[in-house]
């Protein structure tokens, strides 16, 4: 099991803010913003490159708690910005899908 499969089973411990059958939303371990959280599928997808037709749904509901995510940590008004790396160059550290959350502070654009 990857590191976020043994997160989402409880087997390590996260800051956890809400879940549901089919996702899990808990702050970073190592937050860059004063709100730093990760949503994640319990069901492993190494990176969006492995999204299929089958996934859409699954996709649009990591979307919507991204959005329930920032507003439970009072960043949906102020503003904040959803992020999934995707591939070593972009970042990818996890190969478990992820989406961050970040806010809390202004975040330059074009990201770095
Ligand atoms: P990536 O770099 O893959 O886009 O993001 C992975 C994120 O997972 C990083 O922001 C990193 O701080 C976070 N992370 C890594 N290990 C753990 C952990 O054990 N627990 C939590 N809560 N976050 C982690
Ligand atoms: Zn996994």
């Amino acid at each position: 099991m990857c590191l976020f499969c043994k997160i989402a089973a409880k087997q390590i411990p996260a800051r956890i803010l809400f879940e549901d059958a089919d996702l899990l939303a808990f702050h970073d371990v190592n937050p860059v913003a004063p709100t730093h959280l990760l949503v994640i599928p319990k069901q492993h997808l190494t990176s969006l490159n492995d999204g299929q037709a089958e996934h859409a749904q699954m996709l649009g509901k990591l979307l919507l708690a991204a959005s329930r995510a920032a507003a439970l940590a009072g960043v949906a008004e102020t503003g904040y910005r959803v992020v999934v790396n995707t591939g070593a160059s972009a970042g990818q550290s996890v190969f478990h899908l992820h989406v961050h959350v970040l806010g809390g502070r202004s975040l330059a654009w074009p990201p770095g």
